[in-house]
């Protein structure tokens, strides 16, 4: 195991548009570069792990004696040899070179790397491109057959001295170690990239999902010669909900659980009970106006817990009706909606079959 792993944290990221260097930013609570670090590490393949930035004093914390910080060069091919450099004095066998701006990718890619480098001198991993490629030569547009084409991503694994003697005779600037061997005609193992290895070059790359909750309650009183409406779908029962609606409380709840995620008020405020055109309105209508807000501002629900609190109807009856009922008005896969029945032993209102609650807690991320 004589591998050695190079990140390279060096680069001016001149599209990040940041006064602090893209490779420090904090992404996921760490520092972009220390994504790949920890992976690093903790694939335990690497005998020393080195990062080469512009100014050692970005790094102001410890890493432990096999992780070295150096001051790289001008342009990456520059910063790249200094560290191919340093290294020689450990007779390296295999190098791994990586992009600091990619923190995503996984440790099997590291360990698919280095079994690679057994019968090959050179191991890069391509994705093929999700868009379609034009290319432009004098005006006139050429479609670059996707199938031909892939992208090359980092980390890219060497057998050592071979890409120290390419790298040393090497002029021009290369934005990748595989573009040099492909000059030279030199042979180069593809493996499967990886499609979340994504190189972090806009400050939009790094804007992480935000999540949200947000908690419903509902109480109507249930009355004769009404029908029972929970969760969209009607229910064969004794009595009704009273309410200026149809009185479903599940889904009073949901709307509340949503807007409250949302941080929009409330369903009084969507739907005043003063204003007549509301009055008699089935619930599923009114979710459809909190459905497009969620929509509108790019939302998507995780996941809704709800509690059914009654003594009767028994929940287990009706519990895939209403499930299903809520995953078809919400478009939200059955698998993410729980529903709980919950009795409250005979006591009060609702112990007496006078009214029925429910609460819900939803979770929303953009
Ligand atoms: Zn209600």
């Amino acid at each position: 195991m004589n591998n050695y792993f190079i990140i390279l944290a060096s680069g001016q990221s001149k599209r990040f548009n940041s006064k602090k260097p893209k490779q420090f930013i904090t992404y996921r609570n760490k520092a972009l570069f220390e994504h790949s670090l920890d992976k690093a590490i903790s694939s335990k393949l690497f005998k020393k792990i080195i990062i080469v930035v512009m100014n050692k004093n970005l790094i102001k914390k410890k890493y432990g004696k096999n992780v070295i910080i150096i001051k790289g060069g001008k342009e990456r091919s520059d910063s790249s040899l200094i560290a191919l450099k340093y290294i020689k004095k450990f007779k390296p066998n295999n190098v791994l070179i990586h992009d600091a701006a990619r923190p995503n990718f996984s440790i099997d890619l590291l360990s698919k790397l280095i079994t690679s480098l057994k019968k090959n001198k050179a191991s890069i991993p391509v994705i093929n491109s999700k868009d379609s490629i034009k290319y432009k030569v004098k005006n006139q547009l050429f479609n670059l057959n996707r199938n031909n084409s892939f992208l090359t991503q980092t980390p890219q694994a060497f057998r050592f001295k071979d890409l120290y003697d390419l790298s040393r005779k090497q002029k021009n600037n290369i934005t990748d170690e595989a573009t040099m061997f492909i000059e030279n005609n030199l042979k180069i193992k593809f493996i499967s990239g990886e499609n979340l290895n994504n190189k972090i070059t806009f400050k939009e790359d790094i804007k992480d999902k935000k999540t949200y909750f947000g908690i419903g309650f509902d109480i109507h009183r249930l009355i004769k010669n009404k029908k029972l409406y929970l969760g969209g779908i009607k229910i064969p029962f004794h009595s009704g909900l009273k309410g200026h609606s149809d009185g479903d409380v599940i889904i009073h709840s949901v709307i509340d659980s949503i807007l409250g995620a949302m941080r929009k008020k409330d369903i009084g405020s969507l739907f005043p009970d003063n204003i007549n055109k509301f009055k008699n309105i089935r619930s599923t209508k009114m979710l459809k106006p909190v459905v497009e807000l969620l929509n509108k501002n790019d939302f998507y629900i995780n996941n809704l817990d709800i509690n059914l609190i009654c003594e009767q109807p028994k929940v287990s009856k009706f519990r895939n009706k209403i499930i299903k009922s809520l995953s078809s008005l919400l478009h939200l896969d059955k698998e993410l909606i729980n529903l709980k029945g919950k009795t409250v032993e005979k006591l009060g209102l609702i112990g007496k079959e006078k009214a029925i609650a429910c609460e819900v807690i939803c979770s929303i991320s953009k």
